[in-house]
Protein backbone atom coordinates (compact mmCIF):
# COMPACT_ATOMS: atom_id res chain seq x y z
CA UNK A 1 0.00 0.00 0.00
CA UNK A 2 1.34 3.71 -0.98
CA UNK A 3 1.82 6.14 1.87
CA UNK A 4 0.50 9.58 1.59
CA UNK A 5 3.27 10.78 0.29
CA UNK A 6 3.60 8.63 -2.50
CA UNK A 7 0.23 8.56 -3.89
CA UNK A 8 -0.54 10.85 -6.53
CA UNK A 9 -3.87 12.37 -5.52
CA UNK A 10 -5.00 12.17 -1.65
CA UNK A 11 -8.75 13.12 -0.55
CA UNK A 12 -10.36 14.17 2.91
CA UNK A 13 -13.66 16.23 3.33
CA UNK A 14 -14.12 17.57 6.77
CA UNK A 15 -17.43 18.83 6.10
CA UNK A 16 -18.96 22.20 5.51
CA UNK A 17 -17.17 25.18 7.09
CA UNK A 18 -20.31 25.43 9.74
CA UNK A 19 -18.98 22.07 11.02
CA UNK A 20 -15.64 23.20 11.79
CA UNK A 21 -16.69 24.38 14.86
CA UNK A 22 -16.50 20.20 15.71
CA UNK A 23 -12.50 19.59 14.44
CA UNK A 24 -10.09 18.96 17.60
CA UNK A 25 -6.62 19.25 18.27
CA UNK A 26 -5.31 18.91 21.63
CA UNK A 27 -1.37 20.51 22.34
CA UNK A 28 -0.62 19.41 25.77
CA UNK A 29 -0.97 22.15 28.41
CA UNK A 30 -3.29 24.16 26.26
CA UNK A 31 -7.43 23.85 26.01
CA UNK A 32 -8.49 21.70 22.78
CA UNK A 33 -8.71 24.17 19.79
CA UNK A 34 -10.86 23.64 16.75
CA UNK A 35 -8.40 22.91 14.07
CA UNK A 36 -7.18 20.03 11.19
CA UNK A 37 -3.46 19.66 10.23
CA UNK A 38 -3.17 18.18 6.89
CA UNK A 39 0.47 17.91 6.29
CA UNK A 40 0.25 14.43 7.58
CA UNK A 41 -3.89 14.08 6.43
CA UNK A 42 -3.00 14.14 2.70
CA UNK A 43 0.66 13.83 2.24
CA UNK A 44 2.00 17.44 1.71
CA UNK A 45 5.27 17.63 0.89
CA UNK A 46 6.25 21.30 0.54
CA UNK A 47 3.76 22.80 2.85
CA UNK A 48 1.55 22.99 6.15
CA UNK A 49 -2.07 23.83 6.11
CA UNK A 50 -4.68 24.29 8.41
CA UNK A 51 -8.42 24.09 8.76
CA UNK A 52 -9.24 26.62 11.31
CA UNK A 53 -12.35 27.90 12.97
CA UNK A 54 -13.12 30.51 16.05
CA UNK A 55 -16.14 30.94 17.98
CA UNK A 56 -17.47 34.60 19.10
CA UNK A 57 -14.83 36.10 21.55
CA UNK A 58 -12.53 33.45 20.98
CA UNK A 59 -8.82 34.73 21.16
CA UNK A 60 -5.60 32.96 20.07
CA UNK A 61 -4.13 32.10 23.45
CA UNK A 62 -0.78 32.98 22.54
CA UNK A 63 1.63 35.33 20.25
CA UNK A 64 3.84 32.84 18.31
CA UNK A 65 6.64 33.59 15.14
CA UNK A 66 8.41 30.98 13.31
CA UNK A 67 11.70 29.52 12.82
CA UNK A 68 11.73 29.02 8.84
CA UNK A 69 8.11 29.34 7.74
CA UNK A 70 6.46 32.18 6.54
CA UNK A 71 2.35 31.91 7.01
CA UNK A 72 -0.48 32.60 4.87
CA UNK A 73 -3.43 33.02 6.93
CA UNK A 74 -6.76 33.05 4.36
CA UNK A 75 -10.41 34.27 6.51
CA UNK A 76 -13.24 33.20 5.04
CA UNK A 77 -15.88 33.70 7.19
CA UNK A 78 -15.96 36.22 10.54
CA UNK A 79 -14.84 39.50 11.25
CA UNK A 80 -11.43 40.44 13.85
CA UNK A 81 -8.37 41.16 14.41
CA UNK A 82 -5.20 40.50 13.57
CA UNK A 83 -2.02 41.43 15.17
CA UNK A 84 1.86 41.52 13.64
CA UNK A 85 4.16 43.00 15.70
CA UNK A 86 2.95 46.43 16.25
CA UNK A 87 0.69 46.66 13.72
CA UNK A 88 -3.69 46.28 14.33
CA UNK A 89 -5.34 44.92 10.82
CA UNK A 90 -8.89 44.23 10.24
CA UNK A 91 -10.14 40.81 9.62
CA UNK A 92 -13.34 39.96 7.51
CA UNK A 93 -14.08 37.37 5.32
CA UNK A 94 -11.25 37.53 2.15
CA UNK A 95 -8.75 38.60 4.06
CA UNK A 96 -5.01 37.05 3.40
CA UNK A 97 -2.51 37.70 5.47
CA UNK A 98 1.27 36.85 4.91
CA UNK A 99 3.17 36.84 8.06
CA UNK A 100 6.89 36.57 7.83
CA UNK A 101 8.51 33.82 10.00
CA UNK A 102 10.17 36.53 12.57
CA UNK A 103 6.42 38.35 12.93
CA UNK A 104 5.14 37.99 16.34
CA UNK A 105 1.42 37.31 15.30
CA UNK A 106 -1.79 36.69 17.15
CA UNK A 107 -5.26 37.19 16.00
CA UNK A 108 -8.81 36.92 17.76
CA UNK A 109 -12.64 36.69 16.39
CA UNK A 110 -13.72 39.78 18.05
CA UNK A 111 -17.45 39.57 15.88
CA UNK A 112 -20.79 38.41 16.60
CA UNK A 113 -20.14 34.52 13.96
CA UNK A 114 -17.90 32.21 13.76
CA UNK A 115 -14.52 32.95 12.13
CA UNK A 116 -13.30 30.26 9.78
CA UNK A 117 -9.91 30.39 8.33
CA UNK A 118 -7.32 28.99 6.57
CA UNK A 119 -3.47 29.03 7.19
CA UNK A 120 -1.08 27.39 4.88
CA UNK A 121 2.95 27.12 6.29
CA UNK A 122 5.58 27.15 4.05
CA UNK A 123 9.51 27.17 4.09
CA UNK A 124 9.96 31.31 3.79
CA UNK A 125 12.97 30.77 1.17
CA UNK A 126 11.91 27.28 -0.14
CA UNK A 127 9.38 27.95 -3.24
CA UNK A 128 11.01 27.78 -6.34
CA UNK A 129 11.32 30.70 -8.99
CA UNK A 130 8.79 29.04 -11.13
CA UNK A 131 5.26 28.85 -9.50
CA UNK A 132 1.67 29.98 -9.94
CA UNK A 133 0.80 29.82 -13.53
CA UNK A 134 4.64 29.21 -14.29
CA UNK A 135 4.75 25.94 -12.97
CA UNK A 136 1.41 24.75 -14.84
CA UNK A 137 1.39 22.87 -17.73
CA UNK A 138 -1.74 22.31 -20.17
CA UNK A 139 -1.84 18.78 -20.80
CA UNK A 140 -5.42 18.37 -22.98
CA UNK A 141 -8.89 19.23 -22.51
CA UNK A 142 -11.27 18.82 -20.00
CA UNK A 143 -12.30 15.29 -19.43
CA UNK A 144 -15.15 14.34 -21.99
CA UNK A 145 -17.67 14.39 -19.49
CA UNK A 146 -16.74 17.21 -18.18
CA UNK A 147 -17.91 19.28 -21.24
ZN1 LIG B 1 2.12 29.66 13.09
Amino acid sequence: MKTEQESVVSVRNFGPLENWKDLVLSVPGLPPVAKQFLKNELGLGGMEVSLNHFAPGDTMPFTHRHRENEELYLFLTGRGEFAADDERIPIESGTCIRCAPETKRCWRNSGDSPMTFLCIQAPAKGMPEVSGIDDGEVVGRAPEDFR
